[in-house]
């Protein structure tokens, strides 16, 4: 008989599973030092390992002859158990059985002592899903549980959970797994089948599965068996995606700001079936490889990606201007979210082609906002002269009291520094300018940051809204230690480095505010200088 991939791989001891490194770690200890809680609770999304955790657990616990705290899978307590034979051990799924009278029911053979093993074991799956009524019903138990008895409760909604039901619970937090830790583990289940993939292919459902390994391993299971190398053409079948050549394509008649391209790769999109927010999600995921390109140089290898695939990445990262390129991710980002609730998701997709296909280059801003600059100065000297000279479209809707407008600028904060210490800013540059000649992939998006103050030994640098990505990119520890070294080198003492985002609150009126604005900047430079960026 066929068996799902995830029920094959699902793991028999501690040692058999991936990840999860210090909750393994804990319960093996409890396992092995006899300590058993009567509550613990699994908090996790699906797919991060709550339910094999929580078998595992209870066959170690209940072993006649534990290795290392791991269930030797071979004794009669080990075997009954998972033949699903134990009367000791009631799996519970709280999605369909949340009614009060079940839950009593199960709980009313809790004063019946186990029969074979030392601990009774009641899993409860999902249980944020069980009623109020049922949760007391619990709750009384969990208060004087006997000596024999273990409740695990697995949930992937922990906050559902009354505080009550919480505090008598010894709480593990399943983290989601990384692509490599996925991919890693489809590998070995590949290998171990005796079939074979490329590497792109299984990072490619690594990055699907967002994080679960069991989706992982269904999509896995929907690629294997044809016999032939699972190649990310048949991943992307599998998941109704676009392929890498079809993004390259549209990726290409974007930076050339062909939208009459973008428009009838957009049509064949359409005629193939395919789902737009799918495509727009691989469509982000493609432009932030480029970004990776563009700002690791050709150098650094991109994550899951091969020798050829990462040269066509970098060259076509050349394509683009990190600002530009920055701002077409934005704008693919925003569109995926905008077609959750689109009409029409063709429409959206059709808008953000054509609007990133239209964006003067960075040049030209830099232009505008130089003589926005400049006008401002005529304005205030005019103003100085008594003289009222906002444009006359302007002037009539202006409020009449002028709030600060948009979010809130995080004010620069510095301690002060003991005597004989450098000026934090001087260091600050100092470190910069080492950084470019030495780092030049870190000064990229450090540059992009204003100093953001010292303070407690903590340099700031601060990210303007939309430059997100580079606050992402410089929080990463590796990157983090790089930065702080160069600070601790210019300024001689030990020194921490912190991203941060400029803003720090949202001024709801910020956006009429802003509207208003732009209708008087359309006013001083006409409609087709003023570009709307979202
Ligand atoms: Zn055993």
């Amino acid at each position: 008989m066929y068996q799902a991939l995830y029920r094959v791989w699902r793991p028999k001891t501690f040692s058999d599973m991936v990840g999860q490194e210090a909750i393994v770690r804990t319960l093996r200890h409890q396992v092995t030092t006899g300590r058993i809680a009567h509550a613990y609770l699994f908090c996790g999304s699906r797919g991060t390992g709550k339910t094999s955790a929580a078998r595992i657990l209870t066959r170690a616990i209940n072993c006649l002859n534990p290795q290392n705290g791991d269930p030797c899978g071979e004794c009669e307590s080990c075997r009954t158990i998972e033949n699903d034979a134990s009367f000791d051990v009631y799996e519970m799924d709280a999605a369909s059985n949340s009614r009060v009278e079940e839950i009593r029911e199960l709980l009313e053979k809790v004063d019946y002592p186990p029969q074979f093993g030392k601990y009774k074991v009641y899993i409860i799956d999902e249980v944020h899903m069980l009623s109020n009524a049922a949760f007391n019903a619990l709750l009384k138990t969990l208060e004087e549980p006997p000596e024999y008895m273990v409740f695990i409760l697995a949930t992937t909604e922990p906050q559902k959970l009354p505080s009550t039901i919480l505090s008598r619970c010894q709480r593990y937090d399943f983290g989601r797994y990384t692509e490599d830790q996925i991919a890693g583990h489809l590998k070995k289940v590949v290998a171990e089948s005796g079939e074979e993939a490329e590497e792109e292919a299984l990072s490619l459902i690594a990055r699907a599965a967002e994080g679960g390994m069991r989706d992982a391993l269904s999509i896995l299971d929907m690629c294997m068996g044809s016999g032939e190398k699972i190649t990310e053409e048949h991943v992307r079948q599998a998941l109704g995606t676009a392929d890498r050549a079809f993004l390259f394509s549209y990726a290409e008649a974007l930076a050339h700001r062909d939208g009459a391209e973008a428009l009838r790769l957009t049509d064949e999109l359409m005629r193939g079936g395919r789902d737009v927010q799918v495509f727009l999600k691989d469509l982000s995921a493609h432009l932030r490889m480029l970004m990776a390109a563009l700002l690791c140089g050709p150098g650094e290898g991109l994550p899951g990606v091969s020798g050829e695939n990462a040269r066509r990445y970098a060259q076509q990262a050349k394509e683009f201007s990190q600002q530009r390129l920055l701002r077409v991710l934005d704008g693919c980002m925003h569109a995926e979210a905008d077609t959750r609730w689109a009409a029409s998701a063709r429409s959206v997709l059709e808008i953000f082609a054509l609007r990133a296909c239209d964006q003067p280059e960075e040049k030209d801003v830099e232009a505008l906002l130089e003589r926005v600059a400049e006008l401002e100065r005529r304005l205030a000297e005019l103003e100085k002269n008594g003289v009222r000279a906002l444009p006359a479209a302007a002037s009539q809707t202006a409020p009449k009291e002028q709030k600060p407008s948009g979010p809130v600028p995080r004010p620069v904060v510095e301690t002060p520094v003991p005597a004989g210490s450098r000026p934090p800013k001087d260091v600050w540059n100092d470190a910069l300018k080492y950084l470019k000649k030495a780092e030049p992939a870190l000064y990229g998006p450090l540059s992009r940051a204003k100093y953001g103050g010292y303070q407690d030994g903590t340099f700031k640098a601060m990210f303007a809204p939309g430059e997100e990505i580079f606050q992402t990119m410089l929080a990463q520890p590796e990157r983090r230690l790089k930065i702080e070294s160069a600070l601790n080198q210019a300024g001689g003492q030990e020194a921490k480095f912190e991203p941060v985002s400029q803003m720090v609150q949202q001024d709801p009126e910020a956006g009429a505010r802003q509207e208003k604005n732009l209708s008087g900047l359309i006013e001083m430079f006409g409609r087709d200088k003023v570009q709307i960026d979202e």
